[in-house]
């Protein structure tokens, strides 16, 4: 029986060239990230259910393209089709200290956004390390190193027998690793190079291909956030490495 299966609600990255922004969903219980399309791309996996089944959401960091879906996504789940559905079960939503106040700022006074302290909301703000568990899911967080203006958390989630790690955005360290112990499955973010003269933030595919040489074996990788006009043809690439594709599911035993 598969273990894990993550359904890519986009792959783009933050330039997006046509592509949706990344975000996944895994196991249909946990969002990864919140891409501004997430709730059209809800819709298109699997109905008002896609929405109504999530239990938590993991934000990486506060830049737009991973926490702008959140607005659409509370609105809809607080008043829209599917609130009715869900009923008295709570959604949990980790991030970054920080990451409330910043949805705040988006929604501005609106209630779309209930208050914190509102109980059908949990807010999991913690720094990196820690770890917490959410019903079933066990999750860690370690830090990245990204946009040195911003906190940039990976996440370890231990599901249904499996482990998927998460990098969100993240230039090359060795974070990445660390993150990547015991996981069979490593979302990996490959936006490429900076600007000439620009400080790295991203990783790119030289360091994606070596980063697949050092992992074991069991850990398969599956790239996102990427641009397009930059891939590799998906069949060119080594064995246990996947170029995630907008709207497709990806299980993994
Ligand atoms: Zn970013």
């Amino acid at each position: 029986m598969t273990a894990i299966r993550l359904d890519c609600l986009g792959s783009g990255f933050a330039f997006s060239h046509g592509r949706d922004w990344s975000g996944f969903v895994l196991n249909g219980r946990i969002l990864l990230d919140a891409p501004p399309q997430t709730l059209a791309a809800l819709y298109r996996l699997g109905g008002a259910e896609a929405a109504v089944q999530l239990d938590l959401v993991l934000i990486s960091h506060l830049h737009a393209d991973h926490i702008l879906g959140m607005d659409l996504l509370l609105l809809e789940l607080e008043q829209g089709a599917v609130s009715a559905l869900r009923g008295e079960r709570p959604l949990a939503v980790a991030g970054p200290p920080g990451t409330y106040a910043r949805l705040r700022g988006i929604v501005g006074r609106s209630d779309r956004l209930p208050a914190r302290t509102d109980p059908r909301l949990v807010w999991l703000e913690d720094d990196a390390p820690s770890r917490f568990t959410w019903g079933d899911i066990d999750v860690e967080r370690i830090e990245l190193q990204h946009d040195p203006t911003l906190t940039a958390h990976g996440y370890r989630v231990r599901l249904d027998g499996g482990v998927v790690a998460y990098t969100g955005d993240t230039r090359s360290c060795p974070a990445i690793e660390v993150l990547a112990e015991g996981a069979d499955v490593l979302i990996v973010e490959c936006a490429g190079p900076p600007r000439a003269g620009a400080p790295a933030t991203h990783l790119d595919w030289p360091e994606v291909y070596a980063l697949r040489e050092r992992l074991p074996a069991r850990t398969r990788l599956l790239v996102t956030h990427y641009d397009r006009l930059a891939a590799p043809p998906a069949d060119s690439l080594p064995r246990g490495m996947v170029l995630a594709e907008d709207g497709r599911s990806y299980p993994f035993d």
